[in-house]
């Protein structure tokens, strides 16, 4: 019997409520395929915060050290708004897991089902079959790590703030190697975005993603384009995409429209991978709903759970190598959408049930 082991970091807000959702779900798989479970459940963000005073404690890392991945929920809220900002639960557990784990590549499927056009903000007739991509996002790079980073307060009196963006060749050329993976099991098409008209960080991306493809991807159909066109070519015809590949700020906007458009976060799910192996000679990673922990509408059983039942079976297929099973929880969760079972974030008016009744009908179709 294979036993998968793993980390689970609920959170916040609906991250518990999602999360033991996915939990139920992966018991009931395991199950199917003669799987044992051992994940550990361990405090991050505002819960760690209240508990043990710090977003990340000690204890929590160490447990997602000895673990092959980590399921994660979603964490902060306004509960911890007033913290200065070093301490909020995002930057202080979500950026260091992401660093300390060299967590460098974000995948996040844009994934629309034509069934649920109606979600989206966009005309149907501009998706008449859904929406589906993929955005891969460098995410340990960029301006939100990058040196110097403080406020100062000037002489004159007047406060200057300053970001600093850096990218190294060699950063640039691994996330395009990820791009290059997504892209082959796909149509292998490429779009790469950047801001080369402006930014030198940009020209570096745009020699580095170029020279990456020609020498090691002759395959790969690679086009470029300026991050402030992607947005508008996201919103105007988004499947003119494939694959898009881009640094971490452009990414983390660029996906978060993707998200929009693609109806309800409660939907999509993303994996975020690095240059580690886990104890299976898989990727270790870390695995998480795209969206953040919707305190709106939290403790109502009024969550969608699909995100985090989507981000586990990511990590089954990425992290496990569980491809047969992955796929097989994702066409539990259509069917489930496409019978018409939904949850209020995507039910437009039609009846809805709610996070515990949605996960039943997934787990009947899987059974
Ligand atoms: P949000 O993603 O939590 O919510 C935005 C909207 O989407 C809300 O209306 C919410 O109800 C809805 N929504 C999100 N997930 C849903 C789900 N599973 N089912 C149904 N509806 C869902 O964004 P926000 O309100 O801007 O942020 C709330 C908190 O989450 C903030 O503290 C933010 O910092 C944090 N956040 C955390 C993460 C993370 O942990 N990775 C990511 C984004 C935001």
């Amino acid at each position: 019997m294979s036993t998968l082991k793993f980390a689970v970091l609920a959170g916040d807000y609906i991250g518990p409520e999602v999360m033991s959702a996915a939990l139920r779900v992966l018991e009931h798989v395991a199950g199917q395929e003669n799987l044992q479970l051992d994940y550990t459940q361990a405090d991050v963000g505002g819960a760690a915060i209240d508990r043990q005073g710090t977003a990340l404690p000690a204890s929590t890392l160490q447990i997602c050290e000895q673990s092959d991945a980590i399921l994660f929920g979603s964490v902060g809220g306004p509960k911890w708004e007033k913290l200065p900002t070093k301490e909020q639960p995002e930057r202080a557990a979500l950026l260091p897991l992401r660093k300390h784990f060299t967590l460098f590549a974000n995948l996040r499927p844009g994934l629309l089902y034509p069934e649920l056009t109606d979600a989206s903000p966009l005309k149907s007739e501009r998706i008449p079959h859904g929406i589906d991509i993929v955005c891969i996002r460098e995410l340990t790079g960029g301006i939100y790590f990058g040196q110097p980073k403080s406020t100062t307060t000037l002489p004159d009196g007047d406060v200057e703030a300053i970001d600093t963006m850096v990218y190294r060749k060699s950063e640039i050329e691994r996330i395009t190697a990820v791009a290059v993976t997504a892209a082959r099991a796909r149509k292998k098409q490429l779009c790469s975005v950047d801001k080369a008209n402006v930014l030198e960080t940009s020209v570096l991306w745009r020699k580095t993603v170029t020279a990456y493809i020609a020498e090691h991807a002759p395959d790969i159909a690679l086009s470029h384009m300026y991050v402030d066109n992607a947005a508008m070519q996201l919103a105007r015809d988004p499947n003119q995409f494939d694959v898009f590949l881009t640094e971490n700020m452009f990414g983390d906007i660029l996906s978060d429209e993707m998200a929009v458009i693609c109806g309800s976060l409660g939907m999509l799910s993303s994996a975020s991978l690095g240059a580690r192996s886990n104890s299976l000679g898989k990727p270790f990673g870390l695995y998480e709903p795209s969206g953040g922990t919707a305190p709106d509408i939290a403790g109502k059983n009024l969550a969608n759970p699909c995100a985090q039942i989507l981000s586990a079976a990511l990590m089954l297929r990425y992290s496990f190598g569980l491809e047969a099973l992955a796929t097989r929880m994702e066409a539990a969760v259509r069917q489930t959408v496409t019978s018409g079972i939904r949850t209020g974030d995507i039910a437009f008016g039609r009846p809805s049930v709610g996070t515990i009744a949605m996960t039943d009908a997934i787990i009947a179709n899987l059974s």
